[in-house]
């Protein structure tokens, strides 16, 4: 089924929308590595605080962690990412170009056409050296995913923050892999942040829990406007299963390429901390309060990437539109998504307006993300606050200084109501929130 927007489209709207750049593009910029511009940094910081609410804020049995990129080597050596966090590699003898062996049908390169060389395993960590001296001894590396960080520190946690298990302990932040074949804009590049659960359950009860996250995490990108019918499940074969994983199942997502994985939710069994205790001599098991019983708990893992989820959220909110016989390219972002909540444009920049909409943009910035825009028409205005989904505009004009009203426009059904300024931050508290926008109420409102 062929994906309704090209990723030009949303790469060209990224750039031109200050959403997303080339990294260090004035060098003619590095490969994979992409740089968010101020509305692609408010709409990240919405993606992970959406994320840290439902996973975090609204629950009794998940706490927070931040641990650091650079680890003890060892903690590679016991999850096994030094043996094997690798890709097959495949190299062009003519072009040397290098794929990744599985991305590659048949024996020939997909550039040149030129014969491969046999796989050989390639890993994919980032190896960098700690201190002044470079050697076999100062070896450290980034860490390719948050979640080993969570499981050093499983005692640490439930010692300090007296919960019981089940206990899930969640973190976001960047991790470095040295992809063999990134590309598709932000799909895969070599550093992404991770948003990441390990949750901690008893033995025999991982099953119905892996059943539970995956239903959770299937429902929160639903909840945030992404539609059904391009979201799927894929569980893994057993061929295809990570070396600590027990199940998994991936969240795919229809992006322009094709169906391809949002997010992984693993049972990863006792791998890990049974790994770390042997490694580390230190004890790593939990005892029933109740039962008394001491046991290594399981682990499900609910595994998503910002970039990634962010990038689905744009794609699916994409729409091209006709309005009044115009063409206008809108993202019909969820409200608590959206970079910009609300946009203050004065009708014109006239010395009668001016003074009045910058005191209705103070009234509101301290309470919603703001813009404030005088410049161009007003409908110029509004087809840019439309493109990078700003749900409403507010608009002053030249009867406002005298009934001391404001109209608010509506991003998706473009419906406008009048509202008095006094009050206009619970008018739009109430909206962000889901309340229905009636244009009916503009009439009402005007004739009191
Ligand atoms: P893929 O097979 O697509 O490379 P993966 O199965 O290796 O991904 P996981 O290790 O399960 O990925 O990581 C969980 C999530 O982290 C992925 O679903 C994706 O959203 C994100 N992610 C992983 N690797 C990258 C990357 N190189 N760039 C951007 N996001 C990534």
């Amino acid at each position: 089924m062929p994906a309704k927007v090209d990723m030009d489209k949303i790469v060209s709207l990224c750039k031109r929308r200050g959403f997303i750049f080339p990294s260090s593009e004035i060098y003619g910029g590095l490969a994979s590595c992409w740089d968010y511009g101020p509305m692609g940094v408010e709409l990240k910081r919405n993606v992970k605080e959406a994320w840290w609410k439902t996973m975090v804020q609204d629950r009794e049995d998940v706490v927070g962690l931040d641990t650091s990129i650079m680890m003890h080597p060892g903690v590679w050596a016991a999850s096994g990412h030094i043996d094997s966090f690798t890709d097959p590699l495949v190299e062009c003898k003519s072009c040397h170009l290098r794929w990744r062996a599985d991305a590659v049908e048949g024996k020939k390169c997909p550039q040149c056409g030129g014969e491969l060389t046999e796989p050989r395993m390639f890993n994919l960590m980032f190896k960098t050296f700690m201190g002044p001296v470079e050697g076999e001894g100062s070896i450290v590396y980034l860490r390719p995913e948050t979640a080993q960080g969570i499981f050093v520190n499983f005692e640490n946690v439930v010692t300090t923050s007296r919960k019981k298990l089940p206990l899930g302990i969640a973190q976001i932040g960047k991790s470095f892999r040295n992809e063999i074949t990134p590309g598709n804009f932000i799909f895969r590049t070599r550093e992404f942040e991770h948003m990441e659960v390990e949750y901690f359950v008893k033995p025999g009860t991982d099953e119905k829990w892996l059943d539970y996250w995956v239903k959770e995490r299937f429902d929160w990108y639903v909840r945030l406007g992404i539609k059904k019918e391009n979201l799927r499940l894929r569980q893994h074969g057993k061929d295809e299963l990570a070396h600590y994983a027990k199940d998994c199942y991936d969240i795919e997502y229809l992006f322009p390429m094709g169906w391809s994985e949002l997010e992984g939710i693993a049972n990863r069994g006792d791998f890990d901390l049974t790994q770390h205790a042997k490694c580390s001599g230190k004890e790593l098991s939990y005892r029933d309060a109740e039962g008394g019983e001491k046991y290594v708990p399981y682990v499900i893992e609910p595994s998503a990437g910002v970039d990634r989820s962010l990038l689905a959220f744009i794609i699916d909110a994409y729409d091209e539109e006709e309005v009044e016989a115009e063409k206008r390219t809108v993202l019909h972002l969820n409200p608590s998504l959206a970079p910009i909540k609300v946009a203050v444009l004065p009708l014109s920049r006239n010395e009668k307006l001016t003074p009045l909409a910058k005191e209705v943009f103070k009234r509101l910035c301290p309470n919603f993300m703001t813009d404030y825009d005088d410049s161009q028409s007003i409908g110029r205005r509004y087809r840019r606050q439309d493109e990078i989904g700003t749900p409403f505009c507010v608009t002053i004009d030249f009867e406002s200084s005298e009934d001391k009203q404001v109209t608010i426009r509506e991003r998706d059904s473009l419906a406008q109501i009048r509202v008095s300024i006094e009050g206009l931050e619970k008018v739009i508290e109430a909206k962000l929130k889901g309340e229905a926008f009636d244009a009916s109420t503009l009439w009402a409102t005007r004739e009191k």
